[in-house]
């Protein structure tokens, strides 16, 4: 099993690891990984592989079957490679930055109107955000994204560690975006945004509310009776 050390440390941009299996000459896995793989709504990271001279973009990354997968872009490596990995530090850090704005977002969206989050997808210039609620209009979310902007220029620390499973769902809300629960473990990663919202969560996430910056309103739509879609960006 890798060791997925994006969950430990999200800050860390390059490690070295042993190449585990290739597949199909281009489909890596590895002993450890920086490289998060696609999933809850947060895309997978892109960045290279390096052996000796030789280097290999990693242009998506996956999960299957439980192991995290590395698509390089031609084939050369094989199991027992001596490797050095290098994320693309900028994407990444965006997508933390974004993702970590979508919780407080969805925390104070909840708490007050009682919206629930029904979708969540990043990407890396700007976030879809879909909840159900009754009434809506834009000026609505303007204030929300207003109230959002003022926590971002504040200091606010996020923490993330582990609680058990039993410990975690005592946590009123802590499975707002239901989808990103990940199922049937013993122990849940909790994201902690410190007075703001706690959510169990295998995302990356900034240290402190300050290195989010600002978020714009891009557009709103409606998707139905209670369905509601908001594109948000990072400035
Ligand atoms: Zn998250």
């Amino acid at each position: 099993m890798t060791k997925a050390l994006f969950l430990i440390d999200s800050y860390l941009k390059e490690s070295h690891a042993t190449v585990v299996s290739v597949k199909d000459g281009k489909y890596v896995t590895l002993d450890q990984t920086v490289f998060y793989p696609r999933g809850g709504g947060q895309p997978h990271d892109t960045g290279k592989l390096i052996k000796g001279n030789e280097v290999y973009n990693v242009v998506y990354v996956g999960k299957f079957s439980g192991e995290i997968s590395h698509e390089v872009d031609h084939a050369g490596l094989k199991a027992g490679d001596y490797v050095y990995c290098i994320l693309n530090w900028e994407r990444r850090h965006k997508l933390m930055r974004s993702h970590t704005a979508a919780h407080v977002l969805a925390a104070l969206l909840n708490k007050g109107t009682g919206a629930l989050i029904t979708g969540n997808q990043l990407e890396e210039d700007h976030v879809r955000f879909d909840f159900s609620l009754e009434k809506f209009d834009r000026a609505l979310l303007e204030a929300y994204l207003a109230k959002a902007n003022e926590l971002f220029g504040t200091d606010v620390p996020v923490k993330w560690y582990e609680l058990s499973r039993e410990e975690a769902l005592k946590i009123p809300g802590v499975v707002k975006m239901a989808k990103a629960l990940p199922p049937d473990l013993p122990a849940l990663r909790i994201v902690e945004i410190v007075g703001v919202d706690r959510q169990a969560d295998g995302g990356t996430h900034v240290r402190n509310l300050r290195e989010v910056g600002k978020v714009e309103l891009v557009k709103t739509e409606n998707k139905g009776k209670n369905n509601r879609r908001i594109y948000f960006k990072l400035n």
